[in-house]
């Protein structure tokens, strides 16, 4: 089959020909309907994460239970699913609530996921280690759902874990409405009554915030500029929370010098910007997070809330054989929404 496969930092992924894998005991194969194209692939590629190739690309991943392995109850051929993506060890207590992200045992496991270090969904098969990992898509078109295991789910946690401060007095930032950013938005929208502040430094992007019901869409280029508009919007209390999707020097800096007391800073981007911190700056109260992927229940509820119409991924498709061609354009800022490969 055909695959695109990470052989090792600082060479372009390749696109090959390998077997098909086969479930063992306990294990399946998905037949993929769509990857989706995560700007941390970029990270894996140039930079060194510690991931040891070759493996297949894609940890956002959803398809058709292709075959079932010896022991795996529940589930038929033919049914539509998304893949949790950080796979855990499944035996510690962090992992037993679910939250197979944050595993205790992490450093031991040699992987972070399929695409992570083991084979992903860049593939027109995919072997999922254990049927645990699969949460159902209902009536969900698969293609549109691959994105909800990361690009919504990363999302969700974080806000997830701020939702005490998003009350109706509250502003909220996101910033990068890329991939990830535009269900931030939507999340946002959807679960809480806070003022929700859009910005990018691409104007196209603002304007897709801007479609997506932010109410304001401010351009981060004029660094002075965008904290100065923000702090108008949010008054004297400041911004309650920052949702950074980049991660640059710039955009956490813009987020320390926004928020307010009592407040949050998440930086999800992996841009490598580093939070200083002097006194008062992020302000008293201020807590800074990084949060990490999601839950397998935190994907169930994501699911559920695409299932119900609250939010939406918004896809450009691509046939897998395009993949390099895919990265460059994700490189040069020209997807809208998320780029999703059909193999
Ligand atoms: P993306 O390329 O789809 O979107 C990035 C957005 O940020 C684009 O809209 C771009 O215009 C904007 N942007 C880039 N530089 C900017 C700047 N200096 N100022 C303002 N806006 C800027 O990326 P994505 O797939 O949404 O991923 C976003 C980041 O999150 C990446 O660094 C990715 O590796 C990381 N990520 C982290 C986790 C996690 O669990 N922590 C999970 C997934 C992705
Ligand atoms: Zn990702
Ligand atoms: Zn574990």
């Amino acid at each position: 089959m055909k695959a695109v496969r990470f052989i090792r930092t600082g060479r372009p992924a390749e696109i090959v020909d390998i077997p098909r894998p086969t479930p063992g005991p306990g294990q399946v194969v998905l037949k993929i309907a769509g990857a989706g194209v995560c700007h941390s692939d970029l990270h894996i590629l140039d930079e060194d994460l510690g991931l040891k190739g070759p493996f297949v690309l894609g940890h956002e991943n959803a398809g058709w239970i292709q075959a079932l392995g010896q022991g795996v109850e529940g589930w038929k051929e033919g049914d539509p699913v998304a893949v949790y993506g950080p796979w855990g060890c499944g035996r510690c207590r962090t992992c037993q609530s679910s939250a197979e992200n944050y595993c205790d045992n992490h450093a031991s496991l040699g992987t972070m996921g399929g695409g992570l270090g083991a084979d992903g969904g860049m593939a027109e098969y995919m072997l999922v280690p254990s049927a645990r990992q699969l949460v159902a898509l209902g009536g969900l078109d698969p293609v549109r759902a691959a994105p909800l295991s990361d690009a919504a789910l990363t999302p969700y946690h974080a806000i997830k874990q701020a939702l005490p401060l998003l009350t109706p007095e509250a502003t909220v930032v996101v910033i990068g409405i890329g991939g990830l950013g535009h269900m931030a938005v939507q999340l946002l929208k959807a679960l809480t009554p806070a003022t929700l502040i859009a910005a990018d430094n691409d104007p196209a992007k603002l304007d897709h915030a801007r479609q997506l019901g932010a109410s304001h869409a401010l351009d981060t280029r004029d660094g002075d500029a965008a904290a100065e508009a923000i702090g108008k919007i949010a008054g004297p209390r400041g911004a309650t929370v920052v949702l950074d999707f980049v991660g640059a020097q710039a955009t956490v800096d813009l987020g320390a010098r926004v928020v307010g007391r009592n407040s949050r800073l998440t930086v999800v981007g992996l841009g490598g910007g580093v939070v200083h911190y002097a006194a008062n700056r992020p302000p008293y109260g201020c807590q800074v997070t990084v949060p990490y992927w999601g839950s397998r229940t935190e994907l169930m509820e994501v699911i559920s809330l695409a299932q119900d119409g609250h939010i939406r991924t918004e896809v450009e498709t691509f046939p897998l054989e395009q993949a390099l061609d895919v990265y460059r354009r994700l490189r040069e800022g020209k997807i809208r929404g998320r780029a999703v490969l059909l193999p």
